[in-house]
């Protein structure tokens, strides 16, 4: 029976970058979270969760959760793990990080970490390992979003509050499925379209639940979005939408980029889309005349070897619009993990320190002079993570890596060949809530706290800071990341003879944040006392008086006066097309009741009765012509690896392409299948095409 509970903690949701706060109750006789509620103070949500934010909590206290170090003993990769304390565990990481120093080293941090977790890694990576070889997940999500926007606008978040979605005359929703992947997000856009008239536009080769909502379904072939977007920004402007004013005052670089978008006209753009070209100019006329415009999308437009140039088509559509500077329009990429925002935020990035205050003499300085370390932070930029994996298989590459709460080997694109690489590292270390496929590989495996056992803060996707707190003890012998971090600074300091020691001696989260307050214009206004007293606060928030930011642009952009438009042909569709052999496009993405690899929703009983099993969803007609059976047993293969799982037979697929989640369910996982094919500028892997077959098993 469940106890009474005796008190409630208001936290944040740690699943995605909606930020909901949720409130746990506590019972006090066990220390045991046994409920979570909505938190109708809470400024993003209002009272609103999914069914992950309700009943997803209990991973927390799993009896999987690794509560002692564990020390690999014998072999390599195989030979078994023996528990350790921590100070076993931490010597023997310290002495072996120290053959590393430099370039060598690489470290991941974790997106489902608090921004002082993240603050506290890159410091000791950029201080005491003397690496900037550090990066996130947003590398595998919304890194062509970001190149795109800081190019184009000078900085890469979100341009409006969630709260705008009422607002707004017009969603355009594109290359993403809010209703399974940001459940409150998607019911705020429901509610403008249902209960205030908002025109929907949902661009989509998968028919989403948004459809049955929308004024016009535009389904493009995958890795057409720059034809198409391109398209639509030459209707606007050949029939008369175009914002001349906010185009010839706010912007540049609109001449060059008509000459390029001019050449695709409607029934050009057909052609290469699949989407009728009327159905272009209806698209264009709605987005491009007021009432305001929003702009939403996913990993459809990011995942893609042209992701920077979808990223640009969609920036280059609200320019030309005059759709940015004003409530209830502007550009919203909808970040995945919790506090992918924050992570970047907080300087987990390999060209930035926190605040995307790029490797400059200046920030060098200031930042050397408030760690003690002027002239010591290196300043030339590192690897990102899908390049940190390709060097492991060079001579002079990564041999030694620290990841916390991250699973690249279920992440990365061709598990096969990134399990062959990361077997080249000589020294690997995990930091995490469970063991996992990456964790198996490890050296050392450090037990950190979740979400529920430490203080910090989150910030979600409409940049708004909101605290996390502490509602039950530490799990076992686990401790919150930063401290198990400072731990390992200060023994390394020690073992090298670095200066640095008391640059690790944090009393609590908030002096972290107070420090990366102190040297993050963008946060310097916001601390704990302000959080608790008035709720989440949205950044830039220069000092204690400002109130924070609902939206960007209203002035100026901070790339300079002019926000930029940049050109870009239709490139190949994609890296690897369907051909007699693998003649389906495979499409990945996410479901409603597992939260992306599934370390965490795979082992919460309630989301996994509701999804159990890995399904392969196809067209009938294909089911038919490759003799599958609804329900049955099905193996997808492509050139780099297969999987098995359940056909489930939906008129949603369009012939020809198949949808498979990227959830680990039944040991299966979609990314045996993919593609590292990578776009050039964010290096973002091609996650959303790559050719399989389907066979009965
Ligand atoms: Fe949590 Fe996202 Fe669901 Fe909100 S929408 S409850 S943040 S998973």
């Amino acid at each position: 029976a469940v106890s009474a509970p005796t008190h409630t903690v208001s936290t944040t949701c740690p699943y995605c970058g909606v930020g909901c706060g949720i409130q746990l109750e506590v019972d006090d006789a066990t220390d045991r979270i046994v409920a979570s509620h909505d938190d109708p103070d809470n400024l993003s949500s209002v009272g609103m969760l999914c069914v992950k934010g309700r009943f997803g909590y209990t991973f927390a206290q799993h009896p999987d959760r690794i509560k002692t170090p564990l020390i690999r003993d014998g072999e390599r990769f195989t030979g078994p793990f023996r528990e350790a304390t921590w100070d076993e565990a931490l010597d023997l990481v310290a002495s072996r990080l120290v053959e590393y120093r430099g370039d060598r080293f690489a470290t991941l941090c974790s997106a489902k970490a608090t921004n002082e977790d993240g603050y506290v890694q890159q410091k000791f990576s950029r201080l005491v390992m003397g690496s900037n070889n550090i990066d996130h997940c947003t590398r595998l999500c919304h890194s062509p979003s970001v190149e795109a926007m800081l190019t184009s606008l000078g900085s890469g978040a979100t341009s409006n509050s969630y709260t705008d979605y009422e607002g707004a005359g017009c969603l355009v929703v594109i290359g993403c499925d809010p209703t399974s992947n940001h459940p409150v997000a998607a019911s705020r856009m429901r509610r403008a379209i249902v209960e205030r008239g908002a025109k929907l536009i949902v661009i989509n080769p998968r028919r989403i639940d948004m459809c049955d909502y929308a004024d016009l379904w535009l389904r493009a072939y995958p890795g057409t979005d720059v034809a198409l977007l391109n398209a639509m920004a030459q209707v606007i402007v050949d029939e008369g939408l175009a914002a001349a004013d906010f185009v010839n005052n706010r912007t540049e670089g609109y001449d060059d980029w008509l000459a390029v978008a001019n050449q695709y006209t409607p029934e050009r753009a057909a052609a290469i889309t699949g989407v009728a070209a009327d159905d272009i100019r209806a698209a264009a006329r709605i987005f491009a005349r007021p009432p305001v415009p929003r702009l939403i999308w996913g990993m459809g437009i990011t995942q893609h070897t042209n992701g920077t140039a979808n990223a640009h088509g969609l920036l280059n559509l609200a320019l030309v619009a005059g759709q940015l500077g004003r409530r209830g329009s502007g550009i919203s990429p909808l970040r995945g993990q919790n506090n992918v925002q924050g992570c970047g935020d907080a300087g987990c990035l390999p060209n930035s320190l926190p605040g995307y205050q790029g490797l400059r003499p200046d920030t060098l300085v200031r930042f050397g002079d408030a760690w003690g370390a002027n002239g010591r932070i290196p300043d030339t930029a590192g690897l990102v993570v899908t390049d940190m994996v390709e060097s492991m298989g060079r001579p002079d590459g990564v041999r030694a890596m620290y990841i916390t709460g991250e699973n690249p080997l279920l992440s990365e694109p061709d598990l096969n060949r990134a399990d062959e690489l990361f077997r080249r590292l000589e020294f690997l270390v995990v930091q995490d809530i469970f063991m996992h496929e990456t964790a198996e590989l490890a050296d050392v495996v450090l037990p950190a706290t979740s979400f529920a056992e430490k203080d910090g803060t989150f910030t979600n996707s409409e940049r708004r800071v909101q605290r996390v707190r502490q509602a039950i003890p530490p799990v076992g012998g686990s401790r919150p990341d930063w401290d198990i971090v400072c731990d390992l600074a200060r023994r390394m300091c020690d073992k090298v003879g670095l200066p640095w020691a008391e640059q690790f001696t944090y009393g609590h989260p908030s002096d972290i944040f107070d420090e990366m307050a102190q040297l993050t214009p963008i946060l310097s206004g916001i601390s704990y006392q302000r959080l608790d007293a008035e709720g989440g606060i949205q950044w830039p928030c220069p000092s204690p008086e400002h109130p924070g930011t609902t939206y960007l642009y209203a002035d100026d952009f901070p790339r300079g006066d002019r926000a930029k438009f940049v050109a870009f042909e239709q490139g190949p569709l994609a890296a690897e097309t369907p051909s007699e052999r693998f003649p389906l496009v495979l499409n990945t993405g996410r479901v409603l009741y597992h939260w992306h690899g599934g370390t965490i929703t795979r082992r919460v009983d309630g989301l996994m009765a509701r999804s159990p099993a890995l399904e392969v969803s196809i067209n009938p007609l294909d089911g038919e012509r490759f003799g599958l059976q609804d329900g049955g047993q099905v193996q997808v293969r492509s050139r780099r690896g297969s999987l098995t799982g359940v056909a489930r037979y939906t008129y949603r697929m369009r012939t020809g392409e198949i949808f498979v989640p990227f959830v680990r369910l039944a040991d299966s996982a979609a990314n045996f299948l993919t593609n590292a094919a990578y776009d050039p500028e964010s290096r973002i892997p091609e996650y959303k095409v790559c050719a399989v077959r389907v066979e009965t098993v």
